[in-house]
């Protein structure tokens, strides 16, 4: 069949990341979160260099625009996986840059919208969510069948984000509902994240800027902390909940001559240098000044040394 694009993007900024003609049909449909609350035509600017690598069929924008990447002919560059894209209709959705990746509720109207449209166009009755990778990889979907397929199972990432994909199944109903051609169901205001009870993870409190994210559920909020060093759990009142705490690392140095100093700044006494490229061991970490990524205390107890001219052993 004669492939066509939808008439609801309203911009077209066509990649050059893509693979010209898709190898299949389409019979499947991967919704992306962009991690970002972008506009369309930012979409379209991203993936516009060949140093990206990277494509969608269409973007949705935050105040729900949609943007035509790649032809519905072709196949996108987007789910880490050809044989996947090579089926797909791909669309990355503007969302929140922290868990769950929120979409903005006009967002999401455009992504229905957007998805009966390609279901309709494309000769599908039916938009399946299997929500589990083995069984929809597997299916062999019917001629007038769409099955839905998400990034997440493709590489290790949580692209689309738990928001979309908790969706999933709730898009799927209201797909099918609007191609059985009964009237669209007003599409509950997507709430917005619940920032009254998020763990966010970050270096202190009142270091917003350095957050890593923010969680609902405490284990994931956890495990985030665990792998950003120096990240401490809060809950919404500022409380610290949970700390890591400190592991020792190695280091190597990345100069000639390293002074150890008394106290972790440039003002302290030099108690020691450190000429070899052996490995030392750090056991406590401290903001201090002369040094931008701060101040590690020596296990021998020599002193301290500035974290700029060291690198972490593997
Ligand atoms: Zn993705």
């Amino acid at each position: 069949m004669a492939y066509t694009n939808s008439p609801l993007a309203s911009l077209r900024h066509i990649s050059p990341n893509r693979s010209s003609p898709r190898e299949r049909s389409i019979d499947r449909i991967s919704i992306h979160c962009v991690v970002g609350q972008c506009f369309a035509e930012t979409l379209g600017n991203v993936f516009a260099p060949v140093s990206k690598g990277a494509s969608c069929n269409y973007g949705v924008g935050c105040d729900g625009e949609i943007i035509l990447v790649v032809e519905e002919k072709d196949r996108s560059w987007c789910t880490s996986s050809p044989s996947n894209d090579s089926r797909a209709v791909t669309v990355e959705v503007a969302s929140d840059t922290f868990e769950p990746y929120a979409v903005r509720t006009k967002a999401y109207e455009a992504l229905l919208d957007l998805v009966t449209d390609i279901c309709r166009r494309n000769g599908k009755t039916k938009l399946l969510w299997f929500g589990e990778k083995e069984r929809s990889l597997a299916y062999v979907p019917q001629e007038t069948e769409m099955v839905m397929t998400v990034h997440r199972w493709f590489e290790n990432k949580s692209c689309p984000g738990a928001y979309l994909f908790e969706r999933h199944g709730a898009i799927a109903e209201e797909v099918n509902r609007r191609l059985r051609g009964e009237p669209a169901q007003e599409v509950p205001p997507a709430p917005l994240p619940d920032t009254e009870h998020l763990y966010r993870v970050r270096r202190a409190w009142a270091d917003a800027a350095s957050q890593k994210g923010a969680f609902s559920v405490l284990e994931n909020a956890k495990k985030c902390a665990k792998e950003n060093h120096g990240y401490t759990v809060f809950d919404e009142s500022g409380a610290a909940v949970f700390d890591p705490g400190f592991q020792p690392y190695t280091v190597r140095t990345v100069c000639d001559v390293l002074n150890i100093r008394s106290a972790p700044t440039t003002a302290g006494r030099i108690t020691g240098q450190i000429r070899d490229k052996r490995l030392y061991t750090v056991t406590e970490e401290a903001d201090g000044t002369g040094s931008e990524k701060g101040w590690g205390r020596l296990k021998s107890g020599a002193g301290w040394i500035a974290l700029d001219w060291v690198k972490r052993a593997e």
